[in-house]
């Protein structure tokens, strides 16, 4: 274990690379890309941090974590304390350590990365969620009487849950779909957020006595002056996402094989369609595959169809490669999978082949913005 009274931040050490499984392997099948830290690569990255008198880490984080505080934890081998910080800010270290944009907010503002690597706020964050036995339990308020019906189990949906829980309210989940997570669910494949994952933080809500009710479409099956009239809730908390997708209004969209994005990751992610037909979702498997887009959402489909098997899989960008939306970590893990970048390009038009189905698209140089 490191020295931990005569604390120097070690500036000698570059960023602890992530763990991750090689690219060629891991891009044919749908297994974690990053394995996370061990508990030595997470002291040795702990021991980077500054342990800043002003942390601008914690600044750049939408819900202020005491980011050098849990880092000093881990330095000094409490990785229950360090987890009990992070969750009096935050209950699901676990999927953002994962997810979040670290490099536009707590590792973005990080002094490190001035002159060289910023700390790795995230992996560290991620480290500790994945241990949630360590973590003590947590204060609960005594109930207050109030009932709370929350609409949708998706990141918003769960965290609201889990406050209103921890402060002595009677909490219920309503939730569309068969199962709890949202987006975290059907929409971020399994290689980058297992399913285990969101299920531990849904199981976690459920010990404080969140109760969810699943496959209720709320607003078809009961009303919001149901719930507050004869059901007894005293608030409602609305977190059904924004699930529709963006069109891209050209002629031929509709075309069978051309997928909005949703749709696609929802049949692979949810429904198991991958596994057609021991699962009954089907899909299409292309040869060729091009996604238009260059969000998070974008490198999920993209990075999905090399897993299912296209020999071509393409990421088509109406701007430049440097103005992609996506995560860098994102766009690196595709390009070293194999997906190709075609940036300056959007569709005009979906044409049909004789059959029917959807021809090659026919991307265009995109015009001056
Ligand atoms: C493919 C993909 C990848 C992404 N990657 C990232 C990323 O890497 N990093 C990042 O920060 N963000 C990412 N995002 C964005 C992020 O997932 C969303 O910002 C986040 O999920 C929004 O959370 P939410 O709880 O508001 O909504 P959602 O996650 O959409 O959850 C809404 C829930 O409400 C349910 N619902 C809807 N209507 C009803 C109803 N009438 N009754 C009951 N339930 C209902 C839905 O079924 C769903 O479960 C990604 C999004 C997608 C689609
Ligand atoms: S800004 Fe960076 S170095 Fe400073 S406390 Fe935060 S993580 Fe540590």
């Amino acid at each position: 274990m490191p020295e931990v009274t005569k604390y120097k931040a070690n500036m000698t050490i570059p960023r602890t690379p992530d763990n991750e499984e090689p690219a060629a392997e891991r891009a044919c099948d749908f297994r974690p890309v990053d394995k996370g830290y061990t508990a030595e690569m997470a002291q040795l990255e702990a021991s980077r941090c500054l342990r800043c008198k002003k942390p601008l880490c914690v600044e750049g984080c939408p819900v202020n974590i005491k980011i050098p505080d849990f880092i000093t934890a881990i330095y000094e081998g409490d990785f229950g304390r360090g987890l009990d910080i992070i969750r009096e800010d935050s209950m699901l270290p676990a999927i953002c350590g994962r997810v979040c944009p670290q490099e536009s907010q707590c590792e973005g503002k990080c002094v490190r990365g001035r002159k060289g690597e910023p700390v790795a706020i995230g992996q560290l964050e991620r480290f500790l969620g994945d241990q949630p036995e360590l973590a003590s339990t947590p204060e609960m308020k005594p109930k207050n009487g109030k009932k709370v019906a929350v609409i949708g189990s998706g990141p918003s949906g769960i965290t609201c849950a889990g406050e209103l829980a921890r402060n002595g309210f009677d909490v219920t989940v309503f939730e569309a779909f068969f199962t709890g997570g949202g987006v975290l669910v059907y929409g971020i494949p399994e290689f980058r957020l297992p399913k285990a994952v969101v299920k531990r933080e849904i199981d976690g809500l459920e010990a404080l006595g969140v109760k969810f009710e699943f496959n209720s479409v709320m607003g078809r099956l009961e009303t919001a002056e149901e719930l507050l009239g004869e059901e007894g809730f005293d608030a409602i908390y609305v977190a059904t996402g924004a699930g529709l997708p963006k069109f891209l209004n050209v002629p031929g969209e509709n075309l069978p094989n051309v997928f909005f994005a949703n749709e696609y990751l929802t049949r692979v992610n949810l429904m198991k369609a991958n596994e057609f037909p021991v699962f009954d979702t089907p899909t299409k498997h292309g040869k060729n595959v091009v996604v238009f887009g260059g969000g998070n959402v974008a490198m999920d489909a993209v990075r999905t169809a090399k897993r299912l098997g296209a020999e071509r899989a393409i990421i088509a960008y109406r701007r430049t490669e440097a103005e992609m939306p996506a995560r860098k970590a994102e766009l690196h893990h595709a390009k070293a999978e194999g997906v190709e970048v075609m940036p300056l390009v959007a569709p005009l038009e979906f044409v049909a082949g004789d059959d029917g189905q959807r021809r090659p698209a026919r991307p265009a140089p995109c015009p001056a913005p």
